[in-house]
């Protein structure tokens, strides 16, 4: 599933292509991925519209047309392809240049939206701190788990606390920063924050660095594999030697989720 740097990759990707070109046209394959407005209103919405600027923020996806936004949600497995016209496409977009963008997605649970002002929508105004930007500073951070009395990982990877986060680099930024993924999060002493502080930070460049992760669909606007698999430390490891202390990787449900980690190297 699409987090922070595989949506920040296509970003860039992005910007690099299509930032000025505007769009023709529009195929919709599944009506359903157009959550607002009507699928005509949506069409006559973009059409001739050129793109001016692409956001993000946390998972989502923006793109900026003359005056309003489209709203990109992959989910777990949308994928936002630029080039050719892809047949698999959901929705395709056609620009200016005779390039497509693709929209294409698997299961299907991506979602499209064409609105007036993106940062009105109400998963938008309820979403915590950019983790990579200035206002997501250590003393925020403390501030945000003094109340917490749920786990450290589930805490993670709710969006309403730190935005773009979610199963894979949640169980990376803990093995960094040698926390138990259940340590209660309002249990956490200073030296620990002080650990899991900069890990999140850290282990989100070094992944936009090395273009996202594809252990699932993700593939890069380029239609390529994100390559930070081969600095993947635990998620989806179960049962392989710890790369540092070469005890053995467990995994466990928490929240719901599966999550990898190693017992002897995350005791805090
Ligand atoms: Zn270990």
């Amino acid at each position: 599933m699409p987090e922070l740097p595989e949506v920040e990759t296509i970003k860039r990707d992005l910007e690099d292509t299509i930032i000025g070109k505007k769009i023709a046209d529009v195929e919709i394959g599944v009506a359903k991925i157009i959550k607002e407005p009507s699928p005509q209103e949506f069409i006559e919405g973009i059409q001739n519209k050129e793109i001016k600027k692409i956001l993000r923020r946390g998972k989502v996806l923006i793109l900026k047309l003359s005056a309003q936004y489209l709203i990109f949600h992959l989910r777990m497995t949308g994928q936002i392809i630029y080039g050719n016209k892809d047949e698999k496409s959901k929705v395709c977009f056609l620009l200016s240049n005779g390039r497509y963008l693709n929209f294409l997605d698997q299961r299907v649970l991506g979602e499209i939206k064409l609105v007036n002002d993106w940062q009105e929508l109400p998963f938008i105004k309820q979403m915590g701190p950019e983790p990579l930007e200035e206002e997501f500073t250590l003393e925020r951070f403390q501030q945000m788990l003094k109340e917490k009395k749920t786990k450290i990982k589930p805490l993670l990877m709710e969006q309403g606390f730190i935005a773009g986060i979610g199963n894979l680099y949640a169980a990376e930024i803990l093995f960094k920063a040698k926390i138990n993924p259940s340590h209660p999060a309002n249990n956490l002493t200073l030296p620990e924050i002080k650990r899991i502080y900069p890990a999140i930070k850290k282990v989100l460049r070094q992944a936009i660095k090395y273009r996202g992760s594809s252990v699932d669909t993700y593939r890069d606007a380029r239609g390529e594999k994100g390559k930070f698999e081969q600095k993947i430390q635990v998620y989806g490891r179960k049962g392989k030697p710890c790369f540092e202390c070469g005890g053995l990787i467990e995994r466990i449900s928490l929240g719901g989720r599966g999550t990898y980690f190693c017992p002897q190297c995350q005791k805090g």
